[in-house]
């Protein structure tokens, strides 16, 4: 049986980063359904998050004032000292990454360039023109070949094994040789990202289903905050591709039908900077409101910024409006309206990277240590997946060497690895019923319509009914129409639509009980944040074949909760 001593699973900035910090004399392998470079990661424009000082404008700033606005943005719900962990490492994490050969852009005179982002204090973000996640991943990719650390590529895993009360291994579906089998492991890092392909209108990869937060938590690892999810503000109309908020950090202005700038109404100070939450509310409300165009959408307006600044700052956002709008910024403004972008909530990690079920980590938009609460700020999230991944990839070698690890039965991994092929089998052997693709379309429309930007206790009852009507027909109905294993995105759909629905009753779940507002969680009927019953986190566990609800308590170190304002 293959095995290695720390498998990680994801191919993005947090699997990468925690192989390269993996003790080199341990066996690392890395499992991705896709080839690495493929990972949504690569698609990171607008910057990465230090408070290094760099911007004439930010030179007070620091590593605490870093701190503050993450926990401002994240609506008091981020632990305080995640947050502090994250904002007092990015400052050499930004230097090593330049000295590994990230090539950032630079102020005259050299320094790493910054610029200003949503709900930030001062000009914090490092970039590299509009191409941040893609530079990193290429850079972190090279090291990775060049220490020679084992890839599978485009082998999707099913199940994780637990056995002894351990991690054990996982279960693979290998899409090149179309067989399902079992890989050992002493310790399983989860690096699978986020799940924006279960909402209609994201700007997340075609390969972000979310499998891997669903296989931890039919594992019996707590899932947090779920009900946490981030909406864009600025996708581009009906195609949804991201336009970086680096548009608006370099002085991009959001207009309505009658040319104001209308964020003046909902941020008087922040305006277009104001944190992600608040500028998509104001987007949909204004659309809502008939001040939009087509009921759909809101105009970003780059012109002022003149043509070399949005070449030389902005040119993959230019790119993106001339190949799929038709449009040059440089001449029209850009039709945009919110998306589903990232996931706040995620797989329960303390400030290690580890979870309750020893032998398993998680890391990067997979996991919820809680750094981003009920709002992640914009360029926190790539620095979140380098600081935690590096610390999940030494946390599981720390684990590898010091336990001594029972070894899993062989024929109990096997049997596991025999169940799910056996599936696969049983729904090959259904001449009709439903095909994934429409069972899928199902889920999107209800997440979309039921579960998003505004929230209220009707339509999120409804949505659990339907989720659960969903899985019936999945368990009843679902099945396969083709029959060749090998590079089946069927079947690939197929395996992952179980934990997609798991998702989707655990964000709806916690939506309905969270009788508040905060954060990214806005309920129409609950529109206060009420700290005195809702200050605390939501984790849903998966027991005896349903999940129970229950919260623990928010880390507070310094901070008071305030009322947010902007
Ligand atoms: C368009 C866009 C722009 C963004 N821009 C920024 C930005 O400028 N700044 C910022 O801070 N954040 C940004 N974000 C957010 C940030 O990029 C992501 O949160 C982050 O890159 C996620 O990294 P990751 O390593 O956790 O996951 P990913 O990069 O998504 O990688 C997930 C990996 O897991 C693998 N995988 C998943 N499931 C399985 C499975 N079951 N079996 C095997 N492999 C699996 C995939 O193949 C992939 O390799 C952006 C996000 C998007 C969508």
């Amino acid at each position: 049986m293959l095995s290695h001593d720390i498998l990680i699973v994801g191919g993005g900035l947090a699997g990468l980063a925690a192989a390269l910090q993996a003790d080199p004399s341990l066996s690392i392998a890395i499992i991705s359904k896709v080839h690495p470079l493929r990972s949504h990661s690569v698609a990171a424009q607008g910057g990465i998050n230090a408070a290094l000082g760099n911007h004439p404008e930010g030179r007070d700033d620091n590593w605490e004032k870093h701190t503050y606005d993450t926990i401002k943005g994240s609506d008091f719900l981020a632990d305080q000292d995640a947050a502090e962990l994250l904002c007092r490492e990015a400052i050499p994490m930004i230097y090593e990454l330049e000295k590994l050969g990230v090539p950032f852009s630079r102020f005259p005179g050299g320094v790493i360039a910054q610029r200003p982002f949503g709900g930030a204090g001062f000009p914090r973000t490092c970039y590299a023109a509009d191409r941040t996640g893609l530079v990193i991943m290429h850079t972190l990719f090279e090291h990775v070949w060049r220490r020679r650390i084992k890839i599978y590529s485009e082998w999707l895993v099913v199940k994780l094994l637990v056995e002894h009360g351990v991690c054990q291994g996982v279960v693979v579906y290998d899409l090149t040789s179309g067989l399902i089998f079992p890989v050992r492991a002493k310790a399983v890092i989860f690096a699978t990202g986020g799940y924006g392909r279960v909402y209609l209108k994201t700007t997340n990869a075609y390969i972000n289903h979310g499998s891997g937060i669903g296989i931890a938590y039919k594992a019996g690892v707590p899932l947090k905050d779920m009900e946490f999810v981030q909406f864009h503000p600025t996708s581009l109309y009906s195609k949804n591709i991201l336009i970086t908020e680096g548009a608006r950090g370099e002085g991009g202005y959001l207009i309505n039908r009658h040319g104001r700038r209308f964020m003046a109404d909902y941020a008087p100070q922040a305006m277009e900077l104001a944190p992600r939450d608040i500028v998509a509310r104001a987007i949909q409300t204004e659309i809502d409101r008939g001040n939009g165009f087509e009921n759909e959408y809101v105009l970003l307006d780059l012109r002022h910024l003149g043509a070399e600044k949005i070449k030389k700052r902005l040119p993959s956002v230019r790119d993106i409006c001339l190949r799929f709008a038709g449009l040059d910024p440089i001449e029209k403004p850009i039709p945009i309206q919110p998306a589903q972008h990232y996931s706040m909530g995620g797989i329960d990690v303390d400030i290690r990277g580890a979870t309750c079920l020893p032998g398993f980590y998680a890391a990067g938009e997979c996991a919820c240590v809680s750094v981003h609460g009920a709002n992640r700020l914009g360029g926190n999230s790539l620095l979140e997946t380098i600081v935690f991944g590096k610390i999940a990839g030494r946390e599981a070698s720390r684990y590898v060497k010091n336990s001594h690890i029972r070894e899993a039965n062989p024929s109990f991994m096997e049997a596991e690895a025999r169940k799910i092929d056996e599936r696969v089998e049983a729904w090959m052997s259904r001449r009709d019923g439903e095909k994934v693709h429409r069972l899928l379309n199902r889920l999107k429309v209800i997440m979309t319509e039921k579960v998003g930007i505004f929230r209220n206790e009707k339509d999120l009852a409804l949505a659990l009914e339907e989720i659960r009507n969903i899985r019936e027909d999945y368990e009843k109905r679902g099945y396969l129409a083709g029959h060749n294993r090998r590079y089946s995105q069927e079947m690939v759909n197929m395996l992952e639509f179980e934990y997609m629905l798991d998702l989707c009753e655990v964000i709806t779940m916690g939506a309905l009980a969270r009788r508040e507002t905060r954060g990214s969680h806005y309920r129409l009927d609950y529109p206060e944040r009420n700290d005195k019953d809702w200050l605390k986190h939501t984790i849903v566990t998966w027991k005896e074949g349903r999940p129970i609800l229950s919260y623990k308590p928010v880390v507070i170190t310094k901070y008071s909760p305030v009322t947010r304002l902007y």
